[in-house]
């Protein structure tokens, strides 16, 4: 019998002590019988997600590490992912970025950097610039989605493009749209900043008298009368997870960055509604699909959310319903040649409100675990188990040995 994994990640789940939780950490508060279940059938450690402790982890670059690919060769930019993820095909070579529908003046200057969130108009509105040809590049198209809320997920596509390029989203309000610069003094990169900055004053053009603009004016909606750009990125050129272990590999997110990035490396999509806090779906897609893939992957995003929010509270409680989860799940493969994997991409700060530096904790348990003395899933009691410290790209080649997908290094 072929041998699966659960690789579950949890956004952010890691914290520091806080004080309201008497001194614990949000897991080490929260009442999780089933993960500890598993830190104590499990071999337990600690894990700095990109490989040097100290340095903060985005969620993009800490999840191909999680896949096994060094972000520090492979990543380029957020777009990428986000546009694979919302359902474009991104080919080598393109160049995708991150949009918002913005509100501007008539100077440029942007009031609210996402016309008020709710942007129901968005494929209308995206579609206006979608197929665009700009006369600085003719042999580049523009391809543009609507994603959620204000956000689209824009391409462009033709010869001699980069990456290599600053964004037009100033990332504040009362700022002016940014002119696009080139990153290095490469022509693609020059080619590619006057493709942006040209759009950039196109989207403006066509969308500020947009009927769909006016109307929302009219209720009292800002306009979504550009679109602002940030995260230039391509995909990265890298050896899918079947070329590299040979296993069907499948990702179940509601969220399109975790897609994208699993997409990228060859992962399948598993569609799942949205789960509104009850993660037990989740699983449940991955137990009607287990015969088909080697490798689930698993993300839920809700812990990293309550961490931005600085909610303790809520953090507690996202994590008591992944333990839910994995009460659903565990007793359903226990029996079967199955590994269960949880861990973080990153810590997130319920205090903070962002992501620092610190470690992760992650368990594997399955049947051919070498367990240790932990008896108990937290930052500090995993980093006393038989995994000690790794790092995020090492998990991967680590949960392949359990398949015997790791090839052997000499003879
Ligand atoms: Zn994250
Ligand atoms: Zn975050």
């Amino acid at each position: 019998m072929c041998a699966h994994v659960f690789l579950i990640v949890c956004d952010g789940m890691g914290d520091r002590p806080i004080e309201e939780l008497d001194g614990k950490t949000p897991v080490e508060f929260a009442n999780t019988p089933w993960l500890d279940k598993l830190s104590e059938v499990g071999i337990n450690g600690i894990m700095h997600t990109l490989g040097t402790p100290g340095i903060v982890p985005g969620s993009d670059t800490a999840h191909l590490a999680l896949f096994g690919y060094d972000p520090h060769i492979y990543y380029s930019g957020r777009g990428a992912f986000e546009a694979l993820g919302v359902g474009l095909e991104v080919k080598e070579g393109d160049v995708a970025l991150r949009g918002n529908f913005a509100t501007v003046d008539e100077n440029l200057n942007v009031l609210d950097r996402r016309a008020g969130r709710y942007v129901p108009e968005g494929d209308q509105l995206a579609a206006v610039v979608n197929g665009l040809k700009l006369p600085e590049a003719p042999d580049v198209e523009v391809i543009a989605k609507h994603a959620t809320q204000h956000r689209c997920a824009v391409i462009l596509r033709g010869p001699g493009l980069s990456h290599k390029v600053t964004d037009t989203d100033p990332h504040e309000t009362n700022a002016k749209v940014k002119i696009a610069k080139p990153l290095d003094d490469s022509e693609e990169a020059q080619k590619t900043a006057n493709i942006i900055n040209s759009l950039s004053g196109k989207s403006h053009e066509l969308l500020k008298d947009h009927p769909l603009n006016k109307q929302r004016q009219e209720r009292g909606d800002l306009p979504g009368n550009i679109i602002i750009l940030r995260g230039a990125g391509q995909v990265p050129n890298v050896k899918s997870l079947t070329q590299l272990y040979g296993i069907k590999s499948a990702v179940i997110s509601t969220n399109a960055l975790y897609r994208g990035v699993a997409l990228s490396i060859g992962m399948e999509h598993l569609p799942v509604s949205e789960t509104k806090g009850d993660y037990i779906v989740l699983a449940k897609k991955a137990l009607e699909r287990f015969d088909n893939y080697d490798l689930f992957f698993i993300h839920v995003k809700d812990t990293d959310n309550a961490s931005h929010d600085g909610n303790a509270e809520e953090k507690v409680k996202v994590i008591e319903r992944i333990d839910e989860m994995i009460s659903y799940l565990f007793p359903k493969v226990e029996s079967k040649e199955a590994y269960i994997c949880v861990t973080a991409d990153h810590t997130t700060s319920v205090k903070a409100k962002n992501h620092v530096g610190d470690d992760v904790p992650v368990v594997i348990a399955g049947p051919e675990v070498r367990s240790d003395s932990v008896k108990s899933f937290s930052e500090r009691a995993c980093a006393l188990g038989g995994l000690n410290r790794i790092r995020g790209i090492d998990i991967m080649p680590i949960l392949m040995s359990y398949l015997e997908k790791t090839p052997m290094f000499g003879s």
